[in-house]
């Protein structure tokens, strides 16, 4: 059964009750016992669970210490495109917005690179808008190796590709696929995409099992919080990632857990997830999978994401610019969200530093990739 057979065939409404009547009593077994238990995921996700938050958020301190140890992972995005064919109502790229579009040249890219590398990264996430035809596969297999030939990790958070096209890219260096469901309400999902291929919601819920069959090391999850009920989005991601885990083990997973930034002609959010929120669902992800990346971009304030990193984030962006050609030439009017965190890496390394953690500039690498089972 598919990820999207599986979703058709879940009694949505009766799972989304059952979370709002959870109890303290279902919140206290889920705190003693709740590794790999989807029933135990929705009772820390659940209204039920805001008095433990405190008793969540030490068990998910420690248990992120345990598996992870006292450090950080440091990646940076870098933007070839903003360039899209989608409207997105959320979203500063989208094609309806009036702004100035830019895919970098070759020549482009090695500018940004050099800044990057200078800075210390060594983990990447490549990013672009959603455009086929402009900033499709034969972009991405002309600009990748060279991003390879000076990053030992890098990951992409582009459009959807086939299978085969995901296959493509690994071979020229892919490590991982960032690809974010946005919101697993598909009546929701309607409203905010309402022009381009990102419509197809079933194509890109069905995305992840492409790219893990395709042999790509890590696989990014993620919602983008302000477009529909926080709790309810955040257990059907748990679904998500708990059959993905399942289904397709050899890959390593992660989360992201953006919330809506304003934009160029972007909306409002509808249904808002507080800070609390926030560190609900980050405890309740961590006691659920102890294994789980989950990162946390220059989205967030620095304050709190100061005081984020000890609970359960294990990888997290600094320095970001979020437009095309932003490092070498930062213009401020291409950018896709505002960035709320605008401190230097060096900055954050010292905040990193000042709370006993050691930022690791490496992610790993993919030994088991092009290996026979
Ligand atoms: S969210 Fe992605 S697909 Fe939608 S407009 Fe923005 S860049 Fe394009």
């Amino acid at each position: 059964m598919s990820f999207v057979d599986y979703l058709q065939a879940l009694p949505t409404e009766r799972l989304k009750l059952a979370q709002y009547s959870a109890t303290s009593a279902d919140v206290e077994r889920a705190l003693s016992s709740c590794e790999g238990s989807l029933s135990g995921l929705m009772a820390l996700l659940s209204p039920a669970a805001e008095p433990y938050l405190e008793s969540m958020a030490q068990r998910a301190a420690q248990l992120t210490r345990q598996r992870f140890g006292a450090t950080i992972g440091m990646y940076l995005p870098l933007y070839l495109s903003n360039l899209c064919a989608n409207e997105c109502d959320y979203c500063g790229f989208s094609m309806g917005n009036k702004l100035k579009r830019k895919r970098l040249n070759l020549e482009e890219l090695r500018q940004e690179i050099a800044i990057i590398k200078r800075r210390g990264f060594d983990s990447l996430l490549l990013v672009s808008g959603e455009h086929e035809t402009k900033v499709g596969i034969d972009y991405f297999v002309s600009m990748l190796p060279e991003v390879k030939r000076h990053f030992s990790f890098v990951a992409m958070e582009v459009q959807p590709l086939s299978e085969d096209g995901y296959r493509c890219l690994v071979s020229h260096g892919l490590d991982a696929v960032m690809l974010y469901q946005e919101t697993y309400n598909p009546q929701v999902y309607r409203q905010h995409h309402t022009r381009g291929n990102k419509q197809d919601f079933a194509y890109r819920l069905a995305s992840a099992e492409r790219i893990a069959r395709a042999g790509v090391d890590k696989i990014g999850l993620g919602v983008l919080f302000g477009l529909d009920d926080w709790r309810f989005d955040a257990l059907l991601m748990g679904h998500h990632l708990h059959y993905l885990e399942h289904q397709h083990w050899r890959s390593r997973y992660s989360i992201s857990l953006p919330r809506l930034r304003p934009c160029t002609g972007g909306v409002q959010p509808k249904v808002a997830l507080s800070d609390k929120g926030l560190v609900q669902i980050i405890c309740a992800f961590r006691l659920f999978n102890p294994q789980l990346e989950i990162s946390l971009s220059t989205r967030e304030p620095a304050a709190l994401r100061d005081h984020l990193y000890r609970l359960g984030i294990t990888h997290i962006s600094a320095g970001s610019s979020t437009e095309p050609g932003g490092y070498a030439h930062p213009q401020t009017q291409l950018d896709q969200f505002e960035i709320a965190d605008n401190r230097s890496v060096e900055q954050v390394v010292d905040a990193l530093k000042a709370q006993g953690l050691t930022p690791v500039w490496k992610d790993w690498e993919a030994g088991w990739i092009n290996q026979s089972p």
